[in-house]
């Protein structure tokens, strides 16, 4: 199955000048978002917990997580968990975001993955690994359906392991 050929490309979303990789065609099929599913699950390990990232993370990192049977840990945008929780700002093209873990959500030593839809400059991803390490744990892998190449992602991820199903280069 060529899951290449259910993300589809909306240019000047949701600005000028950004092509936008749209998931939806891929989770509006349910043979390819398994398969999606299956993919991503392949690459890595069963961890101790899947970490994924507000919003279109969750997609992907619910069905991970009842995969592997192990807990789902949401990283939410500032002022949505209810909890005690720990924080990390990080940058964006204009000012900054701040994303929160609940502070009980790991336990000191576990190997969790970090799931997103996609991987861009890698901003994120790594705020997200940033959340998994003031908890005392640690992030064996993050895993993306789709990679944008040429923004540096990978190596702003660094030393993490990143694995994506499929790589599109910018000007694609
Ligand atoms: P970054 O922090 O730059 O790696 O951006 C990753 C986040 O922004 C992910 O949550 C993506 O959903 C979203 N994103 C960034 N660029 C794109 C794009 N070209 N198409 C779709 N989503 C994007």
């Amino acid at each position: 199955m060529d899951l290449r050929s259910y993300i589809r490309d909306v240019p000047d979303f949701p600005r000028k000048g950004i092509l936008f990789k749209d998931i939806t065609p891929l989770i509006g099929d349910p043979a390819a978002f398994a398969e999606s599913v299956r993919q991503l699950a392949a690459r890595v390990g069963k961890p101790d917990a899947v970490v994924a990232i507000e919003s279109r993370g969750f997609i992907f990192g619910a069905p991970l997580a009842q995969l592997w049977n192990v807990p789902f840990v949401p990283a939410r945008k500032f002022g949505k968990l209810p909890g005690k929780t720990v924080r990390q700002v990080y940058s964006l093209e204009y000012g900054e975001d701040t994303l929160e873990l609940h502070a009980d959500a790991l336990k000191r030593g576990w190997e969790v993955v970090v799931v997103d839809d996609l991987l861009a400059t890698g901003g994120t991803a790594a705020a997200t690994i940033g959340l998994v390490e003031q908890l005392g744990a640690r992030v064996s892998a993050a895993l993306f359906p789709v990679e944008l190449v040429g923004l540096g992602g990978r190596a702003k991820l660094a030393p993490a392991r990143v694995e994506a199903l499929m790589a599109f280069e910018v000007r694609e």
